[in-house]
């Protein structure tokens, strides 16, 4: 039986994978991207169900515990996960799955699912990362030097993924990322 494609797009928090995640979604209409859950408190702009499923820690640890996430990973203070029961159905619906997700999820994900593609999205330099997550102006100084710590961990291991897209100019990354992604669709 033919199933859905699994696509990662992974990368250090600020390089910019929200933004190609939802240029892909306008490029693929018929792409699912999961919904994660995590403990982090929304920001404002951000919707239940829509950007998130917003979730105590003690809910997250059931979750973790009745084994309904296909991975998950602590990042910078807050508990993130990927709730498995609407990927596993997607993908036997043979519709593919975009997961946007930290490092340490996008490795867990390669052992259950080993026909994963993997993308790893990098900023031109550190000092471009840390202007955009500055720029963004949705953390604190604190979170932003726990994620910019987190980020030189994370850049470490680019060569585990399968491709590796730089992210310097939107338009040349995307356009990279549809060049991946359709080689990916078409071999299904
Ligand atoms: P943010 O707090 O900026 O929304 O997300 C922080 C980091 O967590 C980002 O790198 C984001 O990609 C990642 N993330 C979001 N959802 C998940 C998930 O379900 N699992 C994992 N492992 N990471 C996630």
């Amino acid at each position: 039986m033919s199933s859905g494609q699994l696509i990662v797009i992974t990368g250090p928090s600020g390089v910019g994978k929200g933004t190609l995640v939802r240029r892909l979604l306008e490029h693929y209409p018929n792409l699912h991207l999961s919904v994660s859950a995590t403990t982090r408190p929304p920001r404002r702009n951000e919707t239940e169900g829509q950007d998130y499923y917003f979730v105590t820690q003690k809910l997250f640890q059931q979750m973790i515990q009745e084994n309904k996430l296909l991975e998950w990973a602590e990042f910078a203070g807050n508990c993130y996960g990927t709730p498995r029961f609407a990927v596993e159905e997607k993908l036997k619906q043979n519709i593919s799955v975009l997961l946007e997700i930290e490092i340490e999820g996008a490795k867990q994900i390669k052992q259950t699912f080993p026909n994963a593609f993997r993308i790893f999205i990098l900023p031109p330099s550190f000092t471009e990362l840390e202007h955009r997550l500055r720029q963004r102006e949705t953390e604190s100084e604190t979170a932003i030097l726990r994620r910019l710590e987190r980020a030189k961990e994370e850049i470490a291991l680019k060569e585990e993924f399968d491709r590796q897209i730089i992210n310097d100019d939107l338009e040349t990354a995307l356009a990279e990322l549809i060049k991946e992604i359709d080689s990916i669709l078409k071999k299904e």
